[in-house]
């Protein structure tokens, strides 16, 4: 990846992460994201964030402790806990001195011409103020990243949207291995790889845990869908130190999915 070509970056953060594995809402994890990013804008990047932990704080304060099936109730949860979610980001990125948005989107929003247009010229105008735009799926009206994705999808649409330069998607894994490296010991750490192998949406296999639907597979498919628009993709654990910005300086970490 040529990080001095590389402006303009989402990067997508998905529940487990967020919520620390459904213990609430991670400050820490988040400032850190927060600290990084202001660094990276000081430096002249863009970056916007997709993160979901919407539903896995919404069950936190209505305390719940499982994951409902009923999807109104999923949709409730979504609700009560966006606010939290928004919360906190604002107040980590203020602790930086720079400003957030909130932006609910669909992918119907982005399938429709006009709304197209809209969410890219109100995300366009953020980057130019140097706000950070927060994104997560408007969950009240649609179902779609609630029943399949964690934000995966949405995520790579935002990067053909606005012609992201980079994906970076940060989950509670080192990348994505030969096998599940949960339950099988002989995985290896695929370091590169061309978004839309084939090979690689075999080797991804099933979903995460119970906070979220996202496993691996989304992430690859999602890759291949930032890789339309030229994005490179990079998934990476979020809990490693200064991730975003040693990335940045051109350190290999995580799997780089090139866009041919
Ligand atoms: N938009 C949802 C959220 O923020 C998607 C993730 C999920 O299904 O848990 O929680």
């Amino acid at each position: 990846m040529n990080t001095q070509k590389t402006k303009r970056i989402v990067v997508k953060v998905g529940s487990s992460l967020v919520t620390n594995n459904g213990e609430g809402l991670d400050h820490a994890a988040i400032a850190m994201w927060a600290e990084q990013m202001a660094t990276l804008l000081s430096a002249g990047h863009e970056v916007l964030m997709v993160s979901s932990g919407a539903i896995a704080e919404g069950m936190q304060r209505l305390g719940w402790t499982k994951r409902p099936q009923e999807i109104h109730q999923l949709q409730a949860a979504a609700a009560v806990g966006q606010m939290g979610l928004v919360q906190v980001y604002e107040s980590c990125f203020a602790r930086f001195d720079l400003r957030s948005a909130q932006i609910l989107l669909t992918n119907a929003d982005l399938a429709h011409p006009e709304r197209n247009a809209n969410a890219k010229g109100t995300l366009e105008t953020l980057l130019k103020l140097g706000v950070v735009p927060i994104i997560n799926e408007n969950d009240t009206v649609v179902t779609d990243e609630i029943k399949f994705g964690d934000n995966d999808n949405l995520a790579a649409l935002v990067a053909n949207l606005i012609q992201a330069d980079l994906l970076v998607i940060l989950t509670d894994q080192g990348g994505l291995f030969t096998a599940d490296p949960r339950r099988d010991a002989s995985a290896i750490l695929l370091s590169d790889a061309v978004a839309g192998d084939p090979t690689l949406e075999k080797m991804a296999g099933g979903a995460g845990s119970e906070l979220s639907k996202g496993g691996m597979l989304t992430k690859v498919l999602a890759a291949k869908v930032a890789a339309q628009t030229g994005a490179v993709t990079v998934i990476a654990c979020g809990r490693e130190l200064d991730v975003l910005t040693r990335l940045m300086n051109g350190e290999k970490i995580g799997t780089h999915l090139a866009a041919t």
